[in-house]
């Protein structure tokens, strides 16, 4: 049972979503991470204890971020919380969500890092904010937008959210791409305007095909796949954006791009990594106002003593989300 020092909050878990991460981490370590360590970062709770000078109260539901920006770098004061030089993570520096009880350190809350979440919310629900805060950081540096038609690459958790925002911020045409035809027929649910799979089409053709010829406005890989990244330049519109929102393994990072697509067609291409503290707030406001809902998202609820199976069934791309309730 962890202790509550001042600026503390002691949590309850009530669910905490499991992401590729997760994966990665139990498999390979992290260089951020010393053991032993919990991890989980999709974490919704409710508030068992707090230290002095804590304005929550027991009783109260909350969620909170994964990445902690110390607010005082040069990229802080720049407003750019997501490249903060100092940056720490739950999960990382601090004890997660697979637990049954949990700290929210004080420096999560002076970065107003913990949110109410709305009554009628489920803690799953909740638990999806984090992911949805991610996707929200990279549909904001992809400027997705009314009107635009969005081709995403991946249709696993991350690519199912790309969707349901994208829908959310207007984007008049959506086109999902995989590999897997079993993750298409999950990502169907979603209403998106096609279905592509890259194992038995060529992507870039059908993209085309579906957008007059011309390529889509947006192009988002939300799979660690070199092809996906290297394709997502030939897919899209001259005067398009690229969004590099999946990394690639650290050893095997390096594509082969032709530069002069980007030269020519005048394409932006940026990165996207984690999300800000306020990031976190809009996501959960847009998940309770039903703007984007993700509870049919949620495949798979599991106990904590099976968070293995969990992370097991992430690794396989068999669900979508797959939350632990403990
Ligand atoms: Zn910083």
């Amino acid at each position: 049972m962890p202790e509550a020092g001042p600026g503390d909050l002691i949590l309850r878990v009530l669910a905490c979503g499991t992401c590729g991460t997760d994966v990665k981490v139990s498999r390979f370590g992290h260089q951020h991470i010393s053991l032993p360590r919990v991890i989980g970062h999709e974490v919704a709770g409710e508030i068992v204890a707090v230290g002095s000078g804590v304005d929550w109260s027991v009783g109260d539901r909350v969620q909170v971020i994964a990445a902690i920006p110390d607010d005082e770098c040069y990229q802080c004061r720049r407003g750019f919380q997501t490249v903060c030089e100092g940056l720490e993570s739950i999960g990382y520096q601090y004890d997660g969500g697979f637990a049954e009880f949990m700290r929210v350190p004080a420096k999560v809350l002076a970065v107003d890092g913990v949110n109410r979440i709305p009554d009628g919310l489920s803690p799953a629900e909740a638990a999806v904010t984090e992911p949805l805060a991610c996707v929200l950081n990279g549909q904001e540096l992809a400027s997705v937008g009314a009107g635009d038609s969005v081709a995403v690459v991946g249709a696993g958790p991350i690519g199912c959210l790309h969707v349901r925002l994208a829908r959310a911020r207007g984007a008049s045409k959506v086109f999902v791409i995989d590999v897997n035809a079993g993750r298409l027929e999950l990502a169907a649910r979603l209403g998106a305007d096609a279905l592509i799979n890259a194992s038995t089409q060529d992507p870039v053709a059908a993209v085309r095909e579906l957008t007059d010829g011309r390529g889509a406005d947006v192009v988002i890989t939300a799979a660690g796949s070199k092809v996906a990244q290297e394709q997502a330049l030939s897919m899209a519109v001259p005067r398009g954006r690229v969004s590099l929102f999946g990394g690639l393994p650290k050893d095997d990072s390096v594509i082969q791009a032709d530069s002069n697509l980007i030269h020519y067609r005048e394409l932006s291409v940026v990165g996207s990594y984690g999300s800000a503290p306020r990031h976190n707030r809009e996501a959960l406001s847009l998940i309770a106002s039903g703007t984007v809902p993700v509870a049919d998202l949620i495949t798979h609820r599991l106990p904590l003593d099976r968070v293995n199976d969990a992370i097991e069934l992430v690794a396989s791309g068999e669900g979508i989300k797959v939350v632990i309730e403990p």
